[in-house]
């Protein structure tokens, strides 16, 4: 709109322009002025005289002035008004009001119309004036001068103003949003990456420190077992130092898994090298469930076998996939409580081979959940060494369903107990 001001405010100034105006103030309004001081005619019936002559010189004003703002060259509309404001008879003999702009009664004395509202008052003018006026007294003729004062003003009104400042400014607007987008995504990747470094940092010193606890039994005991060694009266013993060698057997043994988990169950699925074989589900399910039950030797562990009765042929690994499955049967028992009970469920779903093993420990916080099959990942961080782990097993359990081509997902409630669900492809 400024533009538009600065763009029009010389309109005014035009020649032709303005000759119109003072053919319009000489030729009519001045007649119709001393008519009315001459009582020949109302003020109100002068004020129409005025305006209908205007209508009849905006004919020509009209069209001018929009080819003058169509030389502007200004790329929008501009619609114009020239209002009257007011006409006041200054000296005679007092101050007299003909005309007062009001927003009821016509104002316009060229131009279009439009509502004021949106419109912008570019040019102000004010014109003083004398005329002649011939007064009969007493049967002589005196001629006397009177002063008017006319007021003017110049409006513009560019229609739809909001849509073109919009239309101008959208770039810079969509550039803002863009740029505070972008801003903020930044934050929240920076804030995000933080907090997964911070996890992450904290992860790793738990597994540092689960590590050095598992490593200092078997250390403290191999010492004290390779002092006994050397003392005479253990040598002396042989039962005694047989005895002790195979605690340092032991403690070797017990060292040497140690590190074997770390290095084997650290392997991604890619890593992994698989050796498939055709096997029967049922065989499978028999074999592991045995196996698991000899090793773990709970006082009272149930197991629910509900395999899925037909026999399905599965082209699996069997040592990875015992092992998968074995780790989550062993956390069955390490996470569950007195009472162990798991049920072990297989079906066949859409075409896959599905695995469902529940247990009613102690259950997995929703938090947790999400976490539960990253490296190193342990839920009990704060009293770790409650239950010896390392946060591998579900971890490699994840990277072996993987290599065959399953999926594993789990869902758990605290304090009511997990269910792990794997699907296997069927070959
Ligand atoms: P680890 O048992 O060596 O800590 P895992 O990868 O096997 O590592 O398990 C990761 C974590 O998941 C465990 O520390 C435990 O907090 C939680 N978890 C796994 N299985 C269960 C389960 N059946 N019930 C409750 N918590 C479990």
């Amino acid at each position: 709109m400024n533009a538009a001001d600065q763009a029009v405010s010389e309109i005014p100034n035009d020649r032709t322009l303005d000759s119109i105006y003072d053919q319009l103030l000489e030729e009519d309004l001045k007649n119709h002025l001393t008519d009315y001081l001459n009582k020949r005619i109302t003020k109100r019936q002068a004020v129409d005289r005025i305006f209908r002559t205007a209508d009849r010189f905006n004919e020509e004003y009209a069209p001018l002035y929009k080819t003058l703002v169509q030389d502007l060259d200004l790329g929008y509309p501009l619609l114009f008004q020239y209002n009257l404001l007011s006409i006041g008879i200054v000296n005679y003999p007092e101050i007299d009001t003909v005309f007062y702009k009001s927003d009821t009664a016509r104002s316009r004395i060229f131009g279009e119309h439009f509502e004021p509202g949106l419109s912008r008052q570019t040019h102000l003018s004010r014109t003083y004036d004398t005329n002649q006026i011939i007064e009969k007294r007493a049967d002589s003729i005196f001629t006397n001068t009177y002063d008017f004062e006319i007021r003017m003003e110049q409006r513009i009104q560019v229609p739809n103003s909001e849509i073109l400042v919009l239309r101008r400014m959208w770039v810079l607007i969509v550039g803002s949003v863009v740029v505070f987008l972008f801003v903020i995504g930044l934050l929240y990747y920076s804030i995000k990456n933080l907090i997964t470094q911070k996890n992450i940092a904290e992860v790793k010193t738990d597994f540092i420190n689960n590590v050095t606890h598992e490593l200092k039994t078997p250390l403290a005991t191999l010492g004290i077992a390779t002092k006994s060694l050397r003392n005479p009266v253990i040598r002396a013993d042989r039962e005694a130092f047989d005895k002790t060698l195979s605690i340092v057997e032991r403690q070797h043994l017990r060292l040497q898994k140690l590190i074997d988990q770390v290095l084997t169950k650290s392997l991604k699925a890619e890593e992994l090298s698989l050796h498939k074989e055709q096997v029967s589900d049922n065989d499978f399910f028999k074999n592991l469930l045995a196996d698991f039950e000899t090793a773990t030797q709970h006082a009272s562990l149930e197991i629910d076998n509900q395999i899925y009765p037909q026999e399905v042929l599965l082209r699996i690994d069997r040592f990875h996939l015992t092992t998968a499955l074995f780790n989550i049967l062993e956390n069955a028992v390490k996470y569950g409580k007195d009472q162990v009970k798991i049920l072990v469920k297989s079906y066949m779903h859409q075409g896959q081979y599905l695995i469902e093993i529940k247990d009613q420990g102690i259950g997995i916080s929703l938090k947790d959940q999400k976490a539960i099959f990253d490296k190193f990942y342990r839920a009990q961080t704060g009293n770790v060494h409650t239950v010896k782990g390392l946060g591998l097993g579900l971890y490699f359990t994840h990277q072996i369903i993987t290599a065959h081509g399953g999926t594993i997902s789990l869902t758990s409630l605290k304090g009511e107990g997990t269910t792990f669900i794997i699907t296997l492809p069927i070959s």
